[in-house]
C-alpha cells in the first residue's frame, strides 16, 4: 500500500500500531520458546502471556480465565456456534440475522443441511432489528442465538442487552460477534447477558492471525480444535505467542484511547457525512442514524456504481470500500444493504468510509474536496439515467424476482 494513502477502510482491517509491533518483536526473535515446555526458556513466556491475557480481559471487563485465544474472528464465530450446539444437544433451532458476517451466516447455512432449523431475523430500512420478531422466534427448542454487536458495513448497533434478556428467558446460549464493537464501544462482561463473544486482533490494530473468544464462566464449552491441553483444553495448538502479546498491547491501547478516540472519530465522521450530503445531490446514509458505530459511514450515491467510485478515489490515494471485503470482487450487491430493502440505485452505488484513531482532519478535508467531482463525472457517464424510470423499474423487478 502507498505510504501516504488516506486509509478509510478500518472496518476491513487496521494498521498495526507501532507500540504493538515493538511489544511483540522480542517474541519473534529472542523469546521463541514453547510456553508448554518445562525448561525455563519456555517458562519465560508465561509472564508475558499472563500480562497479555490480563490486558485483553480488562478491555472486556472479563476474567482472564474466560479468554480463549483463536486465530481470527472467523474461528471464534465457528467455535462459539459449534460449542453452543454441543452444549444443548437436545435442541435443534438457531436464531441469527440476515445481516451477519459470512463467518456466522455461512456456518448457519451449513447447519441447515445438518438437521438444524435457522431463523434469519430481518432488518428494517435503517438496518435495525425488530425485537418482537425475535421474541416470536424464540422457543424451548432454541439452542443458540447468534447476533452481531455492530454491523461491519453500516455500523448499525443492535440492542444487545435487550436481546440477551429475552434469550435468557428461553435458556438458549447467547453468542455475539463483537469484532466491530470491541475498541469502539465500552463493554463490560460482568454486567452483560452475553455468554460468548468473538473479537479479532486485526480490527483493533494488532496483526492478522490472532483473535479471541470470551466464554462466560459456567457456560459449557466444547472445543472446535482437539489436541493438546492449551487454553485449558478449549483450543488445542501451540499458542501464537507473538500474536497474543500483540493483542494484549492492542487491547491496552484501545482501552486507553477509547473515550477520546471515539469522540474524535465521531466528530470527523459526522463532518464527512454531513458535508457530502450537503454538497452532493441524491445521496443517502445507509444505517441507523443514532445507534451507529462512531467511526463508520455508509453512503449511497444514486445512479452510479460503487466500484467506479472506489477506482476514482484510489487515484487520489483514498482507500474506502463498497460492500464487504468478502463479497466485493463480485458484482453482487451487499447482502446487508439488500436485507435493508434499499432500492436498486442506492444498492449499487454505496460506499463505506471507516475511520480510526489515526484519521486526521486533513484526510477528511481531502475526501470532502474530491468526492463531489468524482460523483458528478461518473453520473455524466452513467447509463443509469435519473429520468429513465422504466429502466430502473425493470432492474428493481429483476432483483426482487431473484430473491
Ligand atoms: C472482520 C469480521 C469478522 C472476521 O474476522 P477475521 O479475523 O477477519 O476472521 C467477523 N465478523 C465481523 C463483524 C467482522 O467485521
Amino acid at each position: 500500500m502507498q505510504k501516504n494513502c488516506i486509509y478509510l477502510d478500518n472496518n476491513a482491517t487496521t494498521k498495526v500500531d507501532p507500540e504493538v509491533v515493538e511489544a511483540m518483536l522480542p517474541y519473534l526473535t529472542d523469546y521463541y520458546g514453547n510456553p508448554s515446555s518445562m525448561h525455563t526458556f519456555g517458562g519465560q513466556l508465561g509472564k508475558g502471556v499472563k500480562t497479555a491475557r490480563e490486558q485483553l480481559a480488562a478491555l472486556l471487563g472479563a476474567d482472564e480465565s474466560e479468554i480463549v485465544y483463536t486465530s481470527c474472528g472467523t474461528e471464534g464465530d465457528n467455535a462459539a456456534i459449534r460449542a453452543a450446539l454441543l452444549a444443548h444437544p437436545d435442541r435443534r433451532h438457531i436464531i441469527t440475522t440476515q445481516v451477519e458476517h459470512p463467518a456466522v451466516l455461512n456456518v448457519c447455512k451449513q447447519l441447515e443441511t445438518q438437521g438444524y432449523s435457522v431463523t434469519y431475523l430481518s432488518v428494517n430500512h435503517q438496518g435495525q432489528l425488530d425485537l418482537d420478531e425475535l421474541e416470536a422466534s424464540l422457543t424451548g427448542n432454541t439452542a443458540l442465538v447468534t447476533i452481531m454487536y455492530a454491523n461491519n458495513e453500516t455500523g448499525t448497533i443492535f440492542p444487545i442487552e435487550q436481546i440477551g434478556l429475552r434469550v435468557k428467558e428461553y435458556g438458549a446460549i447467547f453468542h455475539v460477534d463483537a469484532v466491530q464493537a470491541v475498541g469502539k464501544l465500552s463493554l463490560n462482561m460482568k454486567t452483560s447477558t452475553i455468554d460468548m463473544l468473538t473479537l479479532s486482533g486485526h480490527k483493533i490494530h494488532a496483526p492478522k492471525g490472532i483473535g479471541a473468544l470470551y466464554v462466560r464462566r459456567g457456560v459449557r464449552f466444547r472445543p472446535l480444535l482437539i489436541g493438546g491441553h492449551q487454553e485449558r483444553g478449549r483450543r488445542a495448538g501451540t499458542e501464537n505467542v507473538p500474536g497474543i502479546i500483540a493483542l494484549g498491547k492492542a487491547a491496552e491501547l484501545e482501552l486507553l484511547h477509547l473515550e477520546e478516540a471515539t469522540k474524535r472519530e465521531r466528530r470527523l465522521r459526522d463532518r464527512l457525512e454531513q458535508t457530502l450530503l450537503a454538497t452532493i445531490p441524491d445521496c443517502v446514509v445507509n444505517g441507523d442514524s443514532t445507534q451507529r458505530l462512531p467511526n463508520t459511514t455508509n453512503i449511497g450515491f444514486k445512479y452510479i456504481e460503487g466500484e467506479a467510485i472506489l477506482l476514482s478515489l484510489n487515484k487520489y490515494g483514498i482507500c474506502a470500500s463498497s460492500g464487504s471485503a468478502c463479497t466485493s470482487g463480485s458484482l453482487e450487491p451487499s447482502h446487508v444493504l439488500r436485507a435493508m430493502g434499499l432500492p436498486y440505485t442506492t444498492l449499487h452505488g454505496s460506499i463505506r468510509f471507516s475511520l480510526c484513531r489515526y484519521t486526521t482532519e486533513a484526510e477528511i478535508d481531502q475526501v470532502i474536496a474530491v468526492m463531489p467531482g468524482i460523483v458528478e463525472r461518473l453520473r455524466a457517464l452513467s447509463p443509469f439515467k435519473n429520468d429513465d424510470a422504466g429502466w430502473l423499474q425493470e432492474q428493481e423487478q429483476a432483483l426482487a424476482a431473484h430473491h
